[in-house]
């Protein structure tokens, strides 16, 4: 499988430290609101590349955080504590929200088809193995106390911008303008492991440590919980691209320098899902969410197909115009497959040849949108219906649009109203649409009442829809050509 690697910018083939086996990590949510569907664009495509990896042969150990400390408003260690800001806003204490919006996000992740992770680790919980890791970075020279807090030393690693070309000083500029400088830090991406101090002091939870009483910074928990579940040596990490800098490179600095080896080769980074205005956010503008979409009456799985439809690296605007497109298009599928019968032997060279078909496509970088026109090809392809619905069902532990099921409602449905039967004994036999059944009705009255002209009108508007109708002894068949 070739896949994209941010960390040496280039699609390479995907490698791992023991061959056939997968450790990977992905940065899980900060729980102190719920995800919006930007958020879940990123969890969407991960749980793709977990469960092709899985397809692909690979044995996979996946592992995630659930943010419940630690994470300030800015990801450079400036603002206030997202938690504490949550709790503060909704009048609950800080566990109180981890707990409520932990839960929500499963509940959308269930709704979206996501599998939960095999491991899934508040950060709260591993106090202890954070402590271990910053006292070994400072015994090794590579966190100093400053302030009541521990720093990482940026100066002390020979490599620290790995995602990015650009130099210190442009980024200086960028991320300090018109932010307080915190006086403590030795170099100015210097990172907080552990904080104690300052305007930090209204932290509601806060463990003892041999710095004094206090709370681990964001970076050193996904860290900390990847050693533990992971390893030592992590094969493949993952998050969104606003992760990289300063998140992910912080991770690599102190994961590196506490193991003293190489420890993740491969990062893959999932582009943002971006509105109209700009870059998608909690607080501005109407605040989407899986809940929303339901509200609206859209289904989440036709919210995930938008997502499928689009390469992971390429940015992506939502709009609603542009997910009521990728509704049409779901349904659409959905009805075509309802159309198959289950009938005939699998072929299963046919099945195989799709497979390598399907492999192609996700082993090139994961390519979804190609892996779901390539669905459409096996509707066309000059096979037996079981065939196909084998296919679909193979590619489908990996897209997890719910096909097969979509499709047996689809067909229940339309057993529902295909035939409808009227007082007069005249049955209409269709394709479950009900304006449909009314216009051939109003066809069957005019011709009873001798107004052929009108029987003639009609029997015309349901051509130009597309429709044919069939006369049949005591009733009429429809359907679309
Ligand atoms: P957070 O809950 O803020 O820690 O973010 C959870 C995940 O969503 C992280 O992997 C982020 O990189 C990712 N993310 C944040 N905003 C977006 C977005 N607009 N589109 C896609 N992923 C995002
Ligand atoms: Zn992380």
């Amino acid at each position: 499988m070739y896949l994209y690697n941010s960390a040496t910018h280039k699609k390479e083939e995907f490698k791992t430290h023991t061959p056939g086996h997968v450790e990977m990590y992905t940065c899980g949510p900060t729980v102190y609101h719920f995800a919006h569907i930007g958020n879940l664009r990123s969890y969407i495509m991960e749980d793709v590349l977990e469960k092709y990896l899985r397809f692909a042969g690979y044995d996979v150990n996946r592992v995630m955080n659930i943010t419940d400390v630690g994470h300030l408003t800015s990801d450079a260690d400036e603002g206030e504590d997202k938690m504490l800001k949550g709790a503060k806003r909704e009048h609950k204490t800080v566990m109180e929200i981890a707990q409520f919006y932990t839960d929500a996000f499963f509940d959308d992740c269930r709704k979206l088809n996501i599998k939960r992770p095999d491991i899934v680790q508040p950060a709260t919980g591993l106090i202890d193995d954070y402590i271990h890791i910053v006292s070994t970075l400072i015994e090794k020279g590579y966190a100093y106390l400053a302030g009541g807090n521990v720093y990482f030393d940026t100066s002390k690693i020979s490599r620290y911008y790995i995602f990015n070309d650009h130099n210190e000083e442009d980024l200086a500029v960028g991320v300090r303008e018109g932010v307080e400088e915190d006086t403590n830090k030795k170099n100015k991406n210097d990172f907080v492991l552990w904080f104690t101090k300052s305007k930090f002091e209204d932290q509601a939870l806060k463990w003892d440590s041999p710095w004094g009483v206090g709370y681990p910074g964001w970076h050193i928990e996904c860290s900390g919980i990847s050693m533990k579940y992971n390893g030592e040596y992590l094969d493949l990490h993952c998050g969104g691209v606003d992760n990289a800098f300063p998140h992910h490179t912080n991770e690599i600095a102190q994961s590196e320098s506490y193991l003293g080896h190489t420890w993740c080769p491969h990062w893959c980074h999932v582009a943002h899902l971006n509105t109209e205005g700009g870059k998608m956010s909690k607080s501005k503008g109407e605040f989407l969410t899986v809940s929303l979409l339901e509200q609206k009456g859209y289904d989440p799985l036709a919210y995930r197909f938008f997502c499928l439809q689009s390469h992971y690296r390429k940015s992506l605007v939502f709009t609603w115009e542009n997910l009521d497109n990728a509704v049409l298009a779901y349904n659409k599928l959905i009805a075509k497959i309802a159309n198959l019968k289950d009938e005939g032997v699998v072929d299963e060279t046919v099945r195989a040849e799709y497979r390598a078909k399907f492999m192609k496509e996700m082993d090139n970088d994961l390519n979804t949108a190609m892996a779901v026109t390539a669905l459409y090809d096996v509707l066309k392809a000059g096979t037996n219906d079981a065939s196909k619905l084998a296919v679909i069902a193979d590619f489908d532990t990996v897209l997890s649009l719910s096909l097969l099921e979509k499709a047996a409602a689809k067909r229940k449905e339309n057993a529902g109203t295909a035939a409808v039967q009227t007082a007069g004994g005249y049955t209409i036999t269709g394709e479950g649409d009900p304006a449909v059944d009314a216009l051939v009705m109003a066809r069957y009255e005019a011709k009873k009442a001798k107004n052929f002209a009108e029987a003639d009108r009609i029997r015309d508007e349901l051509k130009a829809q597309g429709i044919e109708i069939v006369d049949a002894r005591d009733g009429a068949v429809w359907k679309r050509v």
